[in-house]
């Protein structure tokens, strides 16, 4: 049987000694060395000599927000790169009458590119802006300024996350509002495109939707049918719906190649950056411990309901208080290991925290690249926590010690692995390194283990799927800030060329 493709004169991180790989019928055939695979090539085969380039497993973001990556790219109006507030505001009323009706949303802008130094308000928005609902999202996404009509759909009290005098909505209120703004499907099906053709260029191949709400869903199937969607992509479904899902019996795995459902998302608390992440001891910039989203006796019961029906149950927790709640749940619900449950971010664990985690099979989903934008002095996990506690957060090294399954996500910001492996590989502290070759892990195989698809993907060995990214140079050697994704493969068809 020949090879569709064979890949040669290549090197392997993951595959000690190989530098050749076969593929036939969107699987591996065979890796190894290419004196012993020439066999082969036939007359149809295309081999491509890569020349000493590095192939992975593709990348697998175990958590991201597809849909909005790829709203970011097809549907807000970009204010990235305005001179002046008066320059951002112009483009607004443009967009408004190109969309007269319709929601206009948009990104990007940085009031410390303006002379002005002030950052958009309600009432600029509402001077161009005056009859539809518009917001904006500052360029960290950290703030999203809105006119009167958007911010009459905010469901958030005034308080520290919403100035409605401003217009301004900061972190957890600013993406709950942002995923609760109505899109036409046709939005969302470009988004996801976008999305796709995003991923490919990053060298991701599967990702986990973190959001995966109904019209979401029948988007990603519309996306799906019109052969747009070119990314594995797992689901989670709200809390929500989770009894809605245990209803239907649905389990993990259920769907196709490219689009399946695995489980259910819930929040055990807020982030950092907004002062939301629930911890035992107050931030160091206010006399307050965040807040807790959920109570054990809550989550157990759910949690219970959903192990029994083989459905994950992923639940974001950020401070040790809210991590210490988690797995309360998880003992009163007395979940096993074959669930493969998660707990989503971990940022401030605690050693017996982490050691009753590797005692329930609790995986530990974590974003290296939080890491790179807030860790370290100066930055705002700093200013928010203190020098101790930013030594002490994201402990990947920890994770690993206590023999928990590790998988790395990027939650969107931005969704680029080789930008994450920065905060895992050469991070400002300690605690967060861990070697390359256990980064990469946590990005293919440790992220397969998580969307339970290790026997699929993950890993360069026959009969897996041929996913896989080639590297400008290998990951275990080059510095990472000079590797290129130079080509991006998915099920055996090239989805990007450099
Ligand atoms: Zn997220």
């Amino acid at each position: 049987m020949y090879a569709d493709i064979f890949l040669r004169g290549a090197i392997f991180p993951t595959v000690p000694g190989a530098d050749a790989l076969a593929i036939r019928c969107g699987r591996i055939q065979a890796v190894g060395k290419a004196l012993e695979l020439q066999g082969l090539i036939g007359p149809d085969t295309e081999v491509l000599d890569l020349e000493g380039k590095a192939v992975l497993p593709g990348f697998i973001d175990a958590h991201t927000h597809f849909v909005r990556v790829g709203l970011e790219r097809t549907f807000y109006v970009d204010l990235s790169g305005t001179k002046s507030l008066e320059e951002a505001m112009d483009r607004l009323r443009e967009a408004a009458r190109d969309r007269a009706g319709e929601w206009v949303m948009a990104r990007g802008w940085d009031e410390s590119k303006w002379p002005q130094k002030r950052p958009l308000k309600r009432a600029d928005l509402d001077r161009v802006v005056p009859r539809q609902p518009c917001c904006a999202v500052r360029v960290d996404g950290h703030l999203v300024v809105c006119n009167t009509l958007a911010l009459d759909r905010c469901p958030y009290p005034e308080g520290r996350l919403v100035d409605r005098d401003a217009g301004h909505l900061r972190e957890d209120a600013a993406w709950a509002f942002l995923d609760a703004v109505p899109l036409d499907r046709t939005a969302l099906v470009e988004a996801i495109a976008a999305a796709s053709r995003r991923a490919a260029e990053l060298g991701v191949t599967a990702v986990a939707e973190m959001s995966g709400k109904p019209e979401y869903i029948r988007a990603y199937q519309q996306a799906l049918k019109e052969g747009k969607l070119r990314t594995r992509v797992f689901l989670y479904l709200p809390l929500e719906l989770a009894d809605h899902a245990v209803e239907l019996g649905l389990e993990h795995g259920f769907g196709g190649e490219l689009l399946r459902i695995v489980g259910v998302k819930a929040f055990a608390d807020g982030s950092i950056g907004a002062r939301t992440a629930a911890l035992s001891s107050p931030y160091r910039d206010a006399n307050d411990t965040g807040t807790l989203l959920l109570e054990a006796e809550d989550l157990a019961g759910i949690w219970r309901r959903l192990s029994h029906m083989g459905l994950q149950l992923a639940v974001h927790a950020i401070g040790d208080r809210a991590i210490g709640e988690v797995l309360r749940a998880a003992r009163l619900a007395g979940i096993s290991e074959h669930g493969r449950h998660r707990i989503e971010h971990l940022e401030l664990p605690t050693e017996k925290q982490l050691e009753e985690m590797a005692s329930l099979g609790l995986v530990a989903s974590m974003q290296p690249n939080f890491v790179v934008n807030w860790s370290g002095p100066g930055g705002l996990y700093h200013e928010r926590l203190g020098p101790e506690r930013d030594s002490a957060i994201d402990p990947h090294s920890l994770v690993l010690k206590y023999g928990i399954p590790l998988a790395f996500g990027s939650d969107g910001m931005p969704m680029d692995p080789l930008y994450g492996f920065l905060g895992a590989v050469a991070p400002p502290h300690e605690v967060q390194r861990i070697p390359p070759e256990e980064a990469i892990r946590a990005y293919t195989a440790g992220a397969a283990y998580a969307l339970f698809a290790e026997r699929e993907l993950g890993e360069l060995a026959p009969g897996k799927r041929a996913d896989l990214v080639i590297l400008s140079d290998n990951p275990l050697k080059a510095p990472l800030q000079r590797l290129r994704v130079e080509m991006t493969i998915l099920g055996g068809a090239l989805i990007f060329r450099r």
